[in-house]
């Protein structure tokens, strides 16, 4: 840069004066800044959030053991164990559960599941407040499921044209 240029630059404050334009001029324009949480942005069917399982509507567990959520995952973050039923003998778990610190939210769980069971809602804003928290059991990936199971079911037909 110029001497010259330098100088002007120096003493007569030039990119002060460009900031303050540009700040002028955006003003007035429409705001982009979302105020999360009160407001949000739009979410495809397919966000990959907070897992669930899902039960039929006649309230039965969709989840028939298959273990192929487990074998699939490249986390190693599903641990399933699995016997028969007492009451008929079918085929369930007797111990399904998730580590989320493990999970990289790959989809794969929901992508193998023959059953839609296993699913990812469009939950990303859960925390956890102790160690151990982080493992969803079986209970609480069925109660997720309960309790956002209009939403699932709304995105899953959303998705189903593109599958
Ligand atoms: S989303 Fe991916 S990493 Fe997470 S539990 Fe499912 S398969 Fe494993
Ligand atoms: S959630 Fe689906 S893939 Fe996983 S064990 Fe159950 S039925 Fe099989």
């Amino acid at each position: 840069m110029s001497r010259i240029k330098r100088f002007f630059r120096t003493y007569f404050l030039t990119e002060l004066l460009g900031g303050l334009r540009l700040t002028w001029a955006h003003l007035w324009k429409r705001k982009v800044t979302v105020q999360y949480p009160e407001e949000r942005t739009p979410q495809s069917p397919r966000f990959r959030g907070l897992h669930a399982l899902r039960r039929y509507p006649n309230g039965e567990e969709r989840c028939i053991a298959c273990k192929l959520c487990e074998a699939v995952c490249p986390a190693a973050a599903i641990t399933i164990e699995a016997g028969p039923r007492e009451d008929d003998g079918s085929r369930r778990t007797t111990r399904y559960e998730i580590d989320m610190f493990k999970c990289i939210y790959c989809g794969f769980c929901e992508e193998s599941c023959p059953v839609d069971s296993i699913v990812e809602t469009r939950i990303f804003d859960y925390h956890f407040e102790k160690r151990g928290d982080n493992i969803l059991t079986k209970e609480q990936l069925l109660a997720i499921g309960d309790r956002y199971e209009a939403m699932i079911a709304e995105d899953k037909a959303a998705d189903a044209p593109y599958r």
